[in-house]
């Protein structure tokens, strides 16, 4: 391989571009962009929403600099499209067509939007937070719909701030995709937070100054907030690639993509990819965005992998309304769940997802448990999935690897 472009110019292409120049690759990279800003992390848009003004700059946080790394990086030139013949990728792009030897698709997602909500704010981009944030005067009244990570998270600082927040969620309970019946668990943090909580109920009309539910009832609104989650994007590929019906990439463990030749590779958002114990684990996470590249360098660049986080275990972290929440693994619908400690006591507590009717672990949620965090990190590190002691999982005098 001599040149190696990168598509996206977020966490998972500075990665890319770090472990390639930490791996000794003297060729050329290049780098496109969509936004016009150099890279900048995105969980601080929701959870420092109201307290940090200017992005916190990637370079900082992962101690890379995309730009001063890669030979070229052009943050206002999104691909187009892109044509694999033979050894050589061709990306076009408005002002022409580049090619490389090798291509990284790392164009992350974006926020879903439903047809007609046109009127309605969506939080992914630096841009974004911008426009919400000016919304965001104590005494508006901000209407979420969605109680997923997002939604939780910026319903809790926005409330902080003085506030009127509604929140919508047409599932059982908040973080109910994502954690099954465990989010409901959470639903006193919004009381507790002074927020409006309204589950089970699906909003019909959403437009910029309010939402009409379902049954009628017309919310007003000086805000209104889609937080319904995020797609791979994509849809720039067209048919050159295999796609997923939700835009996503399959990819095998070098970040190959499933279907394509070998020189082209995909990371971060828009990967699927393959894990010996949790099986295929989509993207949407910070920890895979970061952690994903440095195997797909060593793999296309021909060199062992000897990064100890192989196959490392699928992290989401997330602060809202005053907790602290990590989880590891993957949560299986059909999973046997239980409870460790309480999740009204003051001690914190967590949920652990076993394989039906086994001692098989297959994620752990902690929450406000500092303590935890590593071990769960710990106890994903083998080849297979660990095995504990419900009971003495349960109980948070026990550290959770001595289960
Ligand atoms: P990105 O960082 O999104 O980078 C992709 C880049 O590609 C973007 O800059 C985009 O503009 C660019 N691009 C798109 N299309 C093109 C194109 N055609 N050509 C060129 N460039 C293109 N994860 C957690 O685990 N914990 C959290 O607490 C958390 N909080 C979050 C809060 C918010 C508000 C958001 C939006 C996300 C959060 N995430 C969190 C998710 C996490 O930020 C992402 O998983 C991570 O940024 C993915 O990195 P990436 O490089 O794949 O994509």
């Amino acid at each position: 391989v001599r040149d190696v472009l990168v598509v996206g110019a977020g966490l998972a292409a500075t990665q890319t571009v770090a472990a390639l120049r930490e791996r000794g690759f003297g060729g050329r990279v290049s780098v496109l962009g969509a936004e016009g800003i150099a890279p900048y992390d995105r969980p601080p848009l929701s959870k420092h929403l109201l307290d940090r003004r200017t992005p916190t700059w990637l370079a900082d946080e992962v101690g890379a600099d995309l730009l001063a790394l890669a030979d070229e990086v052009a943050l206002d030139e999104p691909a187009r499209g892109l044509a694999v013949d033979g050894e050589a990728a061709r990306v076009a792009t408005d002002t022409g067509e580049r090619t490389a030897d090798a291509v990284v698709i790392a164009t992350g997602a974006r926020a879903v939007r439903p047809a007609g909500w046109d009127g309605a704010l969506t939080l992914h981009t630096a841009a974004d937070a911008a426009l919400l944030r000016e919304r965001l005067v104590p005494g508006a009244r901000l209407v979420i719909v969605g109680a997923g990570w997002i939604g939780a998270e910026v319903a809790g600082v926005a409330a902080a701030a003085g506030v009127d927040v509604t929140v919508l969620e047409a599932l059982d309970g908040p973080l109910a995709g994502a954690l099954g019946a465990v989010g409901a668990l959470t639903r006193g943090w919004y009381d507790a937070a002074g927020v409006r909580l309204l589950t089970g109920t699906r909003a019909g009309e959403v437009r910029a100054d309010g939402v009409t539910l379902a049954d009628g009832t017309r919310l007003a609104a000086d805000a209104v907030l889609v937080a319904v989650g995020a797609r791979p994007a994509t849809a720039w590929l067209g048919d050159a690639l295999p796609r997923e019906p939700d835009g996503s990439l399959r990819v095998d463990e070098g970040y190959g993509v499933i279907g394509a030749p070998r020189a082209v590779r995909a990371a971060g958002d828009v990967a699927l990819r393959r894990s010996r114990r949790h099986g295929w684990v989509p993207g949407g996470h910070w920890d895979g965005a970061l952690r994903g590249p440095s195997q797909l360098v060593a793999d296309l660049l021909g060199l062992p992998d000897d990064d100890a986080s192989a196959d490392v275990a699928p992290y989401v972290f997330s602060t809202q309304l005053g907790h602290e929440l990590a989880l590891f693994g993957l949560p299986g619908a059909g999973s046997d769940v239980a409870l460790r400690g309480d999740p009204r006591g003051d001690e914190g507590w967590g949920a652990l997802w076993f394989r039906p009717g086994s001692d098989e672990l297959e994620a752990v949620l902690t929450v406000d448990r500092p303590r935890d965090v590593g071990s769960a990190r710990r106890l994903f590190a083998g080849a297979t999935l660990p095995r504990l002691d419900r009971a003495a999982a349960a109980d948070l005098a026990r550290g959770l690897r001595d289960a």
